[in-house]
């Protein structure tokens, strides 16, 4: 071997270089930012592509990253200001207040293909791309990678368990049956599931699988059909069956790496840059009132995630429920929720009432802080699949209230097949985020029963308890090293370390980027 091949080959290949295009919803933002630093932490670079005002909300996790010595960088993208009809000012879902505004957000997002593209371009060869991995929603990013030759995971939000029923419902018919449902009530079984699983036309899956989404639906399936494959915010003894079958059925490898939000562990400043700016004063009070509940497992957290927005009528029996319940309680209200005058006024008299005993907290919440705490023992929640995996992550059982998405069918997931949820018993009919004038109100006794029945000490609860700490301790277990989600990554990072990103190009080239092809020259 000639002495420059000699030293080549001892040089190892540099780190992969991950590039992370998240959706533009807490939802889907904060895991992949959990990932981000997941990665980060075992010496993979990372970046992180976004729009300017979503950057800004990151700017906690650069900040973090920075100290913890990652190779995570934030790229700003930026966002067009071309598309008629956008205000200015929307570039995040939670900044929409009507469905016209939600679907012209999808469109100016299309638009960050070209300058995605030069910026993957512009990097130098120890920086090259090896993977990029982008969110399920972002379907655009797919023509990008296919033109450089960038291998392309995709990531997708909600668990195998959902996106096995969702592949399912389209490959075998399932959307033509629900089209043509009597009414609102009749069930279908998804096929090909290997338990059973009903839906009715409502609860269907087939996130945005709708009049008016036609053409972003088609091509987020067919990005994710000629991805090289899928990662999950899940992990292995959670959901076994469904990896497996789901893996089966996309006929690419799926890599289970969760709970991402375990990468936050015993890090308060990360748990608390999480989806917004950093507030550590913030999630030091509500810790504090936590630490002041003597007994383990007493507090009930409820908290509707990032989008759903209830309606003053809604609010109150939600507040009364609580109040009835008698349980102690942390109760996030959003700040839109609590903007109109009489709803500010009602939560006050109610804080006096339910002094020392209930917690309002108005806006963003440090959710993983206060799941985390042992004081908490239940969550109601509105079934996002990352509100539901941190509880699982955490040993906390669950009282289930989904609205509309993939939550019907986590709704089933974590009750009939983990045994770890009760219902709050909600008509099975999507309520519209935005805040539905024609959404069945669900009352202060169901609030309350739900709530009995979440923290309550009968055969009933104790199981769901035992199981909920089972899987917490599962969870704990596939991230530590020797772990499922642990060595998955390890995989998943060496196999992009050892392939340098190779893939053919569209003309059938050679992806001319590869860091082990540069080193080679
Ligand atoms: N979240 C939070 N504080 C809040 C509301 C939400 O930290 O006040 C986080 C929550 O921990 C989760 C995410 O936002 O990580 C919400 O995602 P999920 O899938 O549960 O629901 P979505 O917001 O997408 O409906």
């Amino acid at each position: 071997m000639a002495p420059t091949e000699d030293a080549a080959a001892a040089t190892p290949p540099p780190p992969p270089h991950f590039v992370i295009v998240p959706f533009v919803a807490q939802g889907h933002t904060i895991p992949m930012v959990d990932l981000a630093r997941l990665l980060g932490s075992r010496g993979a670079r990372v970046s992180l592509v976004t729009t300017p005002m979503n950057a800004a909300r990151l700017r906690g996790v650069a900040g973090h990253a920075t100290r913890a010595k990652l190779a995570l960088d934030i790229v700003e993208l930026p966002f067009p200001t071309d598309v008629a009809g956008l205000p200015p000012g929307i570039e995040h879902v939670d900044q929409v207040t009507n469905h016209n505004h939600c679907v012209l957000l999808f469109a100016a997002l299309r638009r960050l293909a070209e300058p995605l593209e030069a910026y993957l371009r512009s990097l130098p060869p120890p920086r090259r791309p090896s993977c990029l991995v982008s969110d399920w929603c972002n379907g655009w990013t797919a023509a990008v990678s296919a033109r450089l030759g960038i291998p392309r995971l995709f990531f997708q939000g909600p668990p195998c368990f959902y996106s096995l029923c969702d592949i399912n419902a389209v490959d075998h018919g399932l959307h033509e049956q629900t089209a043509a449902a009597r009414d609102d009530t009749e069930k279908f079984v998804v096929p090909g599931m290997p338990v059973r699983v009903e839906v009715t036309r409502a609860t269907a899956p087939g996130f945005l699988n709708s009049p008016g989404w036609e053409s972003q639906w088609a091509e987020s399936m067919d990005a994710m059909r000629t991805s090289d494959g899928a990662v999950v915010n899940t992990f292995f003894d959670l959901e076994a069956q469904f990896l497996a079958c789901y893996e089966a059925v996309l006929g690419k490898p799926v890599w289970a790496l969760g709970p991402f939000c375990l990468a936050n562990r015993g890090d308060a400043e990360a748990t608390a840059s999480r989806g917004n700016a950093p507030d550590v004063a913030r999630q030091s009070a509500v810790t504090a009132w936590l630490d002041a509940m003597d007994t383990d497992d007493s507090v009930v957290f409820v908290s509707f995630g990032s989008l759903v927005r209830k309606l003053p009528n809604q609010l109150f029996e939600v507040g009364h429920g609580l109040e009835d319940s008698g349980v102690p309680f942390v109760w996030v209200v959003k700040e839109s929720e609590a903007a109109a005058p009489e709803v500010a006024e009602w939560l006050a008299a109610l804080e006096v009432r339910v002094a020392g005993r209930g917690l309002v907290v108005r806006g963003w919440a440090p959710q993983l802080a206060v799941l985390s705490h042992c004081a908490v023992g239940g969550f109601v929640t509105h079934c996002g699949w990352n509100s539901l995996l941190e509880a699982i992550a955490h040993g906390v059982p669950v009282a289930t209230w989904p609205h509309f998405a993939d939550q019907f069918l986590n709704e089933r997931l974590v009750v009939d097949v983990l045994g770890v949820g009760v219902p709050v018993g909600v008509a099975e009919a999507p309520v519209m985020m935005l805040g539905d004038e024609s959404a069945p109100v669900v009352g202060r006794e169901d609030v309350a029963r739900a709530v009995a029945a979440l923290m309550g000490d009968g055969e009933e609860a104790g199981e769901r308890r035992r199981k909920a700490k089972e899987y917490g301790e599962k969870a704990h277990r596939a991230m530590e090293k020797g772990g499922s989600s642990y060595e998955s990554l390890t995989q998943l990072i060496e196999s992009f370390r050892q392939s340098g990103g190779e893939k053919k190009t569209e003309d059938g080239t050679v992806h001319a980027w590869s860091p082990l092809k540069e080193q080679k020259k």
